[in-house]
């Protein structure tokens, strides 16, 4: 499982030490834009007090997780590498016109095929298309030259030029990668690749012939192979060093096995070998052996590399390849493993009723790690977390881990932070220094404390079930653990522990969490919509229902200047009180299961929108001409050699986006156009 990145993102104080060098120009984060996304860059704090040995690892890794590229393309959609290899020869064969604005245009399209790895949105699924004219295409292949075009086998030129136009411009060809609309044959009407001739009735049969009943360890049926029917039958084809993206797969795992000879211990050399054999077999029960000894993995240099995530099929079988190789961020660890150390003593002085404190209360540690190259279905759309394996029953018997993406959150935070966003919302210049200064690492406190302390703190009374709130149980459940967050990190014990120096980590963390829940998460509502999503409603809940409750004494006061609304806090002290309050009454309907407590406070607080603050902050939005959608390039690993032994390697940060993906699909590109 993954999680996403939205709008407003925690970050890492301990990763500002690389641009905080006052020597040293300001890192600049995002390095382009165009259509409805933004390419950013992060860093890699900390990559160079790693050993050699270890660097030497992550260099192997990392290569090992640019081999797979052309594999996610290919299973997105049969004909995403024919396009985007006709682009790239386009692109650096086009002897016309470079400078106009349909050129400009065409690059667009080829960039946006890149972002998404094919020709469908990376997040809508829905196929977009260039902004010029099928002709104008045309006239780009016909001058286009000292390239060659990837023909089919038996395909003239001509009939080459007039299928590739269809599959770009041709609305009815391939309009979704993926299609789960209720009544429809799912497999025929999804453009991935993950299923040929056959109906989604005979996949369902397949498989279900396949499984066992009674089975307390099923293996993950149909994750990494093509469903086809071969004269008659229905077979697997399978993702494999001699199968199909065998190509590539090679290539994969020449990179593990380098990798191999300088793992860090016993355990990882064998879950590294576990997954070549693997990759050479294609066996299911293999696969899930190596995630056992993947999770028993606590090295310092870890990695994902594999057939993971199943959402671009809409059968939820198949998976995408997808990687990852990044190592610990021990201070943000520390961090988080301080809180967890310290559990009982928040539940012992949280403000809740006595009869629903947890007697014996263990936190819940999370990894931080800091990302050093994405690949696969990761790049350059990546999660800023993740949780595996995925199979149930290792993670019931084996465990799981769950990191989080430090260095990732903390360059989407820089970035947005100079987007103009921030200023755009704050009502005043020392509300936006405290945001910049010390917002980062409260937000990470808040998460550490949300995620490692809140959802694991209190009880339900004798006899109330889990799911007494119906659906009103994740809206309150999240605010439950974000007020116990909202709480604590304005508490003494918070510097006693060493994690704050003082109130301005607390005071910036509350100035965002009441302008967010009180207007800037709007910007992700569509315009007369109500709040649907249950953190978007829990944030809403909390800083209304301050709002509201605060009133008497202007704890909060909504503030306008040059017909702009702002919230801002007048009381901080006191607002601490109201998050206290607010969190026992939020205690009690939890352990007691409260259902008509629970829908009057998210119908009254939680829900509704304003819409004339709504309209407002739509158009203020607007007019800051932000991307929604990021994706990162990657910093690239250069190993330095003395004779044929690498003694070091270097970081470097590329910043030409484009100029990284013709690099990857010259140097990093292993499978045939058709597959
Ligand atoms: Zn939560």
């Amino acid at each position: 499982m993954i999680a996403l990145a939205t709008a407003m993102l925690a970050s890492c104080g301990s990763n500002k030490t690389s641009q905080d060098d006052a020597t040293q120009p300001p890192f600049q984060f995002q390095v382009d834009q165009f259509n409805d996304l933004k390419v950013l860059r992060y860093q890699i704090p900390g990559f160079d007090s790693l050993t050699l040995k270890q660097k030497e690892l992550v260099y192997y890794l990392s290569q090992a997780a640019l081999c797979g590229r052309d594999i996610v393309f290919d299973q997105n959609y049969k004909y995403n590498l024919a396009v985007r290899r006709t682009c790239e020869a386009i692109y650096k064969g086009y002897k016309g016109d470079r400078t106009s604005a349909d050129f400009a245009n065409f690059t667009t399209y080829l960039k946006r095929v890149w972002f998404s790895n094919g020709i469908h949105h990376h997040y809508s699924n829905d196929k977009f298309f260039p902004e010029i004219t099928p002709e104008y295409f045309a006239g780009l292949m016909a001058a286009t030259e000292g390239v060659e075009f990837p023909l089919m086998e038996g395909e003239t030129l001509e009939q080459f030029k007039a299928r590739i136009s269809q599959v770009i411009f041709d609305p009815t060809v391939a309009p979704k990668r993926l299609d789960q609309t209720e009544g429809v044959d799912m497999v025929a009407a999804s453009a991935c690749n993950l299923y040929e001739g056959v109906t989604q009735k005979e996949v369902e049969d397949f498989y279900a012939a396949m499984r066992k009943p009674g089975d307390t360890e099923p293996i993950s049926y149909g994750l990494n192979s093509r469903v086809v029917k071969e004269n008659g039958q229905i077979v697997e084809k399978k993702w494999t060093v001699n199968g199909l993206y065998g190509q590539a797969l090679q290539k994969v795992v020449y990179w593990l096995q380098k990798a191999i000879s300088v793992a860090e211990d016993e355990t990882q050399r064998s879950g590294l070998e576990k997954l070549v054999e693997y990759y050479n077999t294609g066996d299911l029960k293999t696969w899930d052996d190596y995630n056992v000894l993947w999770v028993q993995d606590t090295s310092m240099v870890d990695y994902v590399n594999g057939f993971i995530e199943v959402y671009g099929d809409p059968l939820g079988m198949k998976a995408g390849w997808e990687a990852v190789v990044d190592f610990k961020d021990l201070e943000a660890t520390r961090r988080a493993t301080t809180i967890s150390a310290n559990a009982q003593w928040f539940e012992d002085h949280s403000p809740i009723d006595p009869r629903f404190k947890k007697e014996t209360v263990k936190g819940v540690s999370a990894k931080v790690i800091t990302v050093a190259q994405l690949g696969g279905d990761c790049y350059p759309t990546t999660p800023i977390g993740i949780n595996l394996p995925n199979a149930n029953w290792i993670r019931a018997q084996h465990g799981s881990k769950s990191v989080t993406m430090e260095n990732i959150t903390y360059a989407y935070n820089q970035a947005s932070m100079g987007s103009g966003f921030l200023e755009e919302f704050a009502w005043s210049p020392e509300e936006i220094e405290l945001a910049k200064q010390y917002g980062p690492l409260a937000d990470n406190l808040h998460t550490d404390l949300h995620e490692c302390l809140g959802h694991g703190s209190g009880k339900l009374l004798p006899g109330v079930s889990t799911d007494a709130l119906r659906n009103y149980h994740s809206p309150i459940e999240e605010t439950r653990a974000d007020l116990f967050a909202l709480y604590y990190l304005a508490d003494p014990k918070m510097v006693e522990l060493g994690l704050v120096t003082g109130e301005n980590e607390y005071k910036a963390e509350y100035n965002s969490y009441i302008r967010y829940g009180m207007m800037t998460q709007l910007t992700r509502i569509e315009p007369g919509k109500n709040i649907e999503q249950a953190h978007m409603r829990n944030r809403a809940l909390i800083a209304h229902w301050a709002y509201e409750k605060g009133k008497a004494n202007n704890v909060i006061e909504r503030k306008s200047r040059e017909g702009k609304t702002y919230f801002v806090i007048n009381d901080y002290a006191k607002l601490r009180e109201l998050f206290g309050e607010l969190l026992i009454e939020i205690q009690r309907i939890t352990s007691e299961g409260d259902f008509n407590a629970a829908r009057q406070m998210v119908e009254t607080y939680g829900v509704k929108v304003d819409h004339d603050l709504h309209r407002e902050v739509l158009e203020r939005y607007a007019k800051l001409n932000l991307a929604p959608y990021g994706g990162f390039m990657n910093p690239m690993l250069v190993p330095v050699f003395e004779g044929d032994k690498i003694v070091d390697v270097k970081v470097d940060y590329p910043a030409d986006y484009m100029e990284q993906m013709m690099n990857y699909s010259t140097n990093y590109s292993f499978l045939p156009t058709y597959n």
